[in-house]
């Protein structure tokens, strides 16, 4: 699927070596979509405004600053309330608060029976912690050598807003691979621990992923005031909250390899993710004497997901998390608590309820599944093709229709820069997204419709992924001006054709 990697942008800065020859400090404008072909009409000076205008933003509207202050204080409780309300209300959500409101129990009777951090999860917490980090750091990929199709080893990221070019080791599927390899060799030879480890101890782990989640969050802070890694791609908005939550370093770094954005993002959670699921599933047989073809469905859906992510994670060096956000709260936090908490909360949930689906619903899981993998992949791969190969290439068998832009960094740099307007990018604006939306549907559907708490996936999903969309839609209006209006009259859909 994926091909040798090639540089999609003019030649910046890079922190091995400064190459500018394809920059040019006069700007572009183009008036056409055309196909495959370039139309730079006229020159203009009118982008200088948004120079440095991409990437998160520079001021904090009352909004914004509302809704990182809820988060801040809510999003950790909102774990702790879907994870407590399995626990000790077998995954239904209005348990908890129905005991509080009739008086059958106490905040501090609830509190009382949540398991407490122990010694055994702060060290089997740092023990995995500190296999991943030693994976990241000190395993270079070999699997690139000898995996046809697969993109590793040493990558380079996108341009940054300063216009810097970052080198990226790229081993997650290594990381992933070992780490099943060894989790499967335990589980049928060496009986180390039980494979239901994850399960029996997930809320003291709770609380260690907490302490990792504020510790790298305030170290990133700290470090984005007093030892940047790259200076000039800092933001300070003067708002501590938004500031905290939202990163003020863009990629910080540890060394030369030791990327935060791209250790978090993938290891420890994403890596955890199938791992959880197979405890999740141990569990599940240990208690009922079978795994259920639901808890089937959702460990091989959402392996799927996990195996495409770091089968791609060169591409993913391309994808707004690495390119457009910056390293605070919301990714350090996220990462390390959100992430393996919330999303595997079906294969939680079918511990507690082990449903058997019927053969026609079963199979329309799997399908919704994996046409929504399909069109998620074809749409992601879509882009980067037309990318990696600067426009010559085909989508659904035809030149791709597109439309030249350029942007500035930073550095006062011009780069240019292409919208593809062809494929599922010409179907809407983020079509990748509902692919990724049918996917997250499917596994929510495996649980049946018992309990709200496995559907909270598919809401959060819709949530986040609009959110993303308009987020992401505001940054590409700044980052290339009119030339994003002339994609926007293209393709006026952001997600469903006449919808929305
Ligand atoms: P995209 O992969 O859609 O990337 C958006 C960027 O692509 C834009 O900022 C712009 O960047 C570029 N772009 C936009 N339109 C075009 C076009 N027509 N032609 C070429 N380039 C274009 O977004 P994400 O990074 O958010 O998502 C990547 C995938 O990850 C998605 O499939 C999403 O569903 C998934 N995802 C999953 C999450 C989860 O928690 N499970 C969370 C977030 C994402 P540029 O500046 O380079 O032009």
């Amino acid at each position: 699927m994926a091909a040798k990697s090639q540089r999609n942008v003019p030649k910046a800065k890079s922190v091995d070596s400064v190459t500018n020859d394809s920059v040019t400090n006069d700007r572009v404008t183009n008036d056409r979509v055309t196909n495959d072909s370039v139309t730079n009409d006229s020159v203009t000076n009118d982008r200088t405004a948004s120079q440095g205008q991409w990437g998160r933003a520079w001021e904090v509207d009352w909004f914004s600053l509302g809704s990182i202050i809820f988060l801040l204080l809510c999003a950790p409780f909102i774990v702790y309330y879907f994870i407590m309300a399995c626990d000790q209300y077998s995954c239904a959500l209005t348990g908890p608060v129905v005991d509080i409101a009739t008086g059958r129990a106490r905040l501090s009777d609830i509190w009382a029976k949540t398991p407490p951090i122990t010694r055994k999860a702060a060290q089997l917490y740092t023990l995995w912690v500190t296999f991943q980090v030693l994976l990241y750091t000190s395993l270079p990929d070999f699997c690139h050598k000898f995996l046809p199709g697969y993109v590793g080893g040493i990558q380079e990221g996108a341009v940054t807003p300063a216009g810097v070019v970052n080198k990226y080791q790229i081993n997650g599927l290594q990381a992933w691979l070992l780490t099943h390899l060894l989790w499967f060799a335990n589980a049928h030879l060496l009986s180390w621990f039980s494979p239901t480890i994850i399960f029996d101890n997930w809320i003291p782990l709770l609380w260690c992923a907490n302490i990792l989640g504020y510790a790298v969050s305030t170290f990133a802070m700290v470090k984005g005031y007093f030892f940047p890694t790259s200076a000039r791609d800092c933001k300070f908005t003067g708002n501590f909250f938004y500031n905290y939550m939202m990163g003020v370093e863009f990629n910080p770094r540890i060394g030369k390899w030791f990327d935060f954005k791209l250790f978090f993002n993938g290891r420890p959670g994403i890596v955890a993710w199938t791992l959880i699921n197979l405890s999740f599933a141990a569990k599940q047989r240990e208690l009922h004497g079978h795994v259920t073809n639901a808890m089937v469905l959702v460990n091989v859906l959402q392996a799927i997901y996990v195996i495409d992510f770091f089968w791609n994670e060169t591409w993913y060096l391309k994808t707004i998390d690495i390119c457009h956000d910056h390293f605070g709260w919301y990714l350090g936090w996220g990462d390390c608590v959100w992430l393996p908490y919330l999303y595997t909360l079906q294969g939680l949930y079918l511990v507690y309820h082990p449903v058997q689906l019927s053969t026609p619903h079963a199979v329309g899981v799997l399908l919704l599944g994996l046409v929504g993998y399909y069109i998620f992949r074809v749409a992601n791969h879509q882009k980067d093709l037309f990318r990696r190969t600067d426009g010559r290439c085909l989508i659904w068998g035809k030149k791709p229709k597109v439309i030249e832009c350029s942007y500035m960094s930073a550095d006062g740099q011009t780069h240019h820069s292409k919208l593809l307007v062809s494929g599922f990018w010409g179907v809407a604006r983020h079509f990748n997204y509902v692919g990724d939306l049918m996917g997250s549907l499917a596994y929510c559907l495996a649980c049946g419709g018992g309990h709200l708490l496995p559907y909270f996936y598919i809401i959060y999903m819709a949530i986040l992924l609009t959110h993303r969309c308009l987020r992401d839609e505001h940054r590409c209006a700044s980052k290339y001006g009119r030339d994003w209006e002339r994609y926007t009259a293209a393709v006026p859909y952001r997600l469903l054709p006449g919808i929305f």
